[in-house]
């Protein structure tokens, strides 16, 4: 939820549009407050303790996620005079591009973005046969310290807020809407959090951001909850949380080993949650939400790519239930310098087949961005979404 918007006292009122300068002001390593980080009543609120009537934050709403702009010269039913003071207060800058590269013939875009406090952040969109897909960043680093992962060892430096989450995807939008991404104009339908960053250890930002990513337009984007995937490496009472919100999102566990004495390696926090806990709490995410919970596991060259960790991830999964449950296997995408590598064809063929032959509806994702260092930092950054090999 985002923070309760008090009206801001007399004295701090802009005297010539009455706009509370409180939104304006900028606090070192946070990002300004923004329209997206509010609910429609707090936006209503904002409008009216400016002195402006309750329905112009719902026309700047409509321009935000609808048209996807932020321009106040594009708003021409808002009133000239209100326009840059409106826009100033509730949406200010807050990422800016850095740098964008194209791969796979123009499929996918990856660009760096800026944000406020010169901090930086990935997203990489992807088009796909009849979707559009955004894979976005959630924090400004990582704080979980996977050991293969080029954003784990950068240590978190901060939470994004909901609006900096929400704004990569508004730009995404933007670009698909133009014909940027596929030469004609097109939607965005897919958003994944598995860019930089635990999206559940930013857990309320994060579900800030997809209420405005499922809210109605033009509430929201409109985005159907079932394309909204929520990437974790296993927070468990975050999982039980965010199945307990009424917002049926995709679950995805990267799990990337079935059993505790590598996965204690991979994953630090698994020595915190072990993997049947995790297993426990994707399982009960599917029994209160109805979505198939979809179970990441990156191929590593010897490491844990053998058939018998195969079998032990299928028996893991089968013993809790049939039908659940979806593995993507990913081959590995190395960061520079990492010791490890992607599983060979071979490998990979066998690992699938076994899962398979166990009963376990398996996908091996498609990699996209190999060829522009593709990695968001890490390895989901490359992968997602779709692509059956
Ligand atoms: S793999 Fe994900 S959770 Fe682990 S360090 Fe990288 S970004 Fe963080």
């Amino acid at each position: 939820m985002s923070e309760p918007v008090t009206a801001a006292p007399v004295e701090s009122l802009d005297p010539a549009h009455r706009l509370p300068l409180t939104f304006t002001a900028r606090r070192r390593g946070k990002a300004p407050r923004h329209l997206a980080d509010l609910s429609t009543d707090e936006r209503r609120e904002v409008a009216v303790a400016a002195g402006l009537p309750a329905y112009r934050a719902d026309q700047l709403s409509r321009h935000y996620f609808v048209h996807l702009t932020r321009d106040p010269e594009a708003m021409t039913d808002l009133p000239a005079a209100v326009r840059d003071r409106l826009t100033e207060a509730l949406l200010p800058p807050l990422v800016t591009e850095v740098r964008t590269l194209t791969a796979d013939r123009g499929a996918t875009i990856k660009t760096l973005w800026r944000l406020h406090d010169a901090t930086t952040v990935e997203s990489v969109l992807m088009a796909y046969p009849g979707r559009n897909t955004v894979c976005i960043s959630s924090e400004v680093g990582c704080g979980m310290a996977c050991p293969f992962c080029a954003t784990g060892q950068m240590g978190l430096t901060r939470n994004l807020s909901a609006a900096e989450i929400v704004e990569q995807v508004r730009l995404a939008a933007a670009t698909c809407a133009d014909g940027t991404l596929t030469g004609e104009p097109s939607r965005l339908s897919n958003v994944v959090f598995m860019g930089m960053g635990e999206p559940l250890a930013n857990y309320n930002a994060v579900m800030g951001a997809v209420r405005r990513l499922t809210d109605p337009a033009p509430r929201g984007f409109g985005i159907s909850a079932r394309s909204v995937v929520v990437s974790t490496v296993g927070l468990v009472p975050q999982i039980d949380r965010l199945a307990a919100e009424g917002i049926p999102v995709t679950l995805a566990v990267s799990l990337h080993a079935p059993d505790d004495a590598l996965r204690d390696d991979l994953i630090p926090v698994n020595s915190r949650w072990k993997v049947g806990e995790l297993l426990d709490a994707a399982r009960r995410y599917f029994e209160t939400t109805g979505r198939r919970v979809s179970i990441e596991y990156a191929l590593i060259k010897d490491i844990n790519d053998q058939k018998w960790r195969a079998q032990l991830l299928a028996d893991e999964l089968n013993r809790r239930g049939r039908g659940w449950v979806h593995v993507n296997p990913i081959p590995l995408n190395p960061t520079p310098g990492s010791m490890w590598t992607a599983s060979t064809r071979a490998v990979e063929a066998t690992f699938v087949d076994t899962l398979t032959k166990a009963g376990i509806t398996t996908t091996v994702r498609d990699t996209r961005g190999s060829d522009i260092d593709g990695a968001c930092g890490q390895l989901a950054a490359q992968v997602l979404e779709g692509g059956e090999r």
